[in-house]
């Protein structure tokens, strides 16, 4: 049902934005549902979106056939953490329908399926860009969204045939990072927090200290901007798979042979050494010695 409403409240969208009203209806969801939330999740839709973008990537209008057109859905990748350094470790993968403590995600935000990687660390751990890149987006949520930064990678960048973007959320500050700063792969960006978890349902008033990273990917260095960014025609991604590497297209990932699909983990380590050397992307946590 509430899918059913969110394919209508996106055509809707989809019909103003054609005719213009798009910037005129604010910040109120279309849908009627609360502002806020999972950040720009009311956000009016954008003329420059595909009609199937809507329902893959506004985490309240979620259609689930348009998330997997859009390549969200569980690949099956699970990291394989070096036997030679101790790396902080997520607890909850990508399209998972549980966080890391077990429980039922809620249905609210993309039907209920998770929409990156959770990694647990203390507060105020350093988070370093998983790959040289570009500061494109900035953003405070509310809700479960918090506090999160966007990069944007180059194909050369990362060693991917398209632009890969990586989101980095629930941050404890908002880094002092301008946009359109370049940064560099191992390079500290951010400092982990748990910012839109407090006093959440999930985490109650205590609430969760982690990095939750999301990876996107786009034929283009395109993007529509606004409270949360969407590149355009773009595609959700395993996170996993930034560290793995191609392909991107999670329809690509799932067809791999099992051992294929556990891939070891590049880092940096607390040395500063890039491991294995000549890495384009690292875990965002530098990884220490064993
Ligand atoms: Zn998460």
């Amino acid at each position: 049902m509430r899918t059913r409403l969110a394919v209508l409240a996106g055509a809707i969208g989809v019909a103003l934005a054609l005719a213009g009203g798009v910037h005129a209806q604010g910040k109120k969801g279309m849908a009627g549902e609360d502002a806020g939330a999972a950040g720009a999740a009311s956000e009016p839709a954008d003329g420059e979106l595909a009609p199937d973008m809507i329902g893959a990537f506004f985490p309240q209008r979620a259609d689930v056939e348009a998330m997997r057109r859009r390549g969200f859905f569980a690949t099956g990748l699970r990291p394989l953490y070096p036997a030679d350094a101790k790396c902080l470790e997520a607890n909850s993968f990508f399209a998972d329908s549980t966080r890391g403590d077990g429980s039922a995600r809620s249905t609210r935000f993309y039907a209920g399926y998770h929409g990156g990687l959770d990694i647990p660390a203390p507060e105020g751990t350093p988070i370093v860009a998983v790959a040289d890149g570009t500061v494109v987006h900035k953003g405070e949520g509310g809700g479960i969204g918090g506090i999160g930064i966007v990069l944007r990678h180059a194909p050369e960048e990362t060693g991917f045939p398209a632009w890969v973007y990586t989101e980095y959320k629930h941050l404890r500050e908002m880094p002092d990072l301008d946009l359109g700063r370049q940064v560099k792969m191992g390079e500290v960006i951010a400092r982990v927090g748990k910012t839109g978890t407090v006093g959440s349902r999930a985490y109650g008033a205590a609430g969760h200290a982690h990095l939750h990273l999301t990876a996107w990917y786009g034929a283009s260095d395109k993007y529509r901007p606004g409270r949360m960014l969407i590149p355009l025609d773009g595609y959700w991604m395993d996170p996993l798979a930034l560290f793995r590497g191609p392909p991107a297209a999670s329809g690509e990932i799932e067809k791999l042979p099992e051992h294929a699909k556990k891939a070891p983990l590049p880092y940096k380590g607390a040395d500063g050494r890039v491991v294995p050397e000549g890495a384009r992307v690292v875990w965002p946590f530098v990884c220490e010695k064993r």
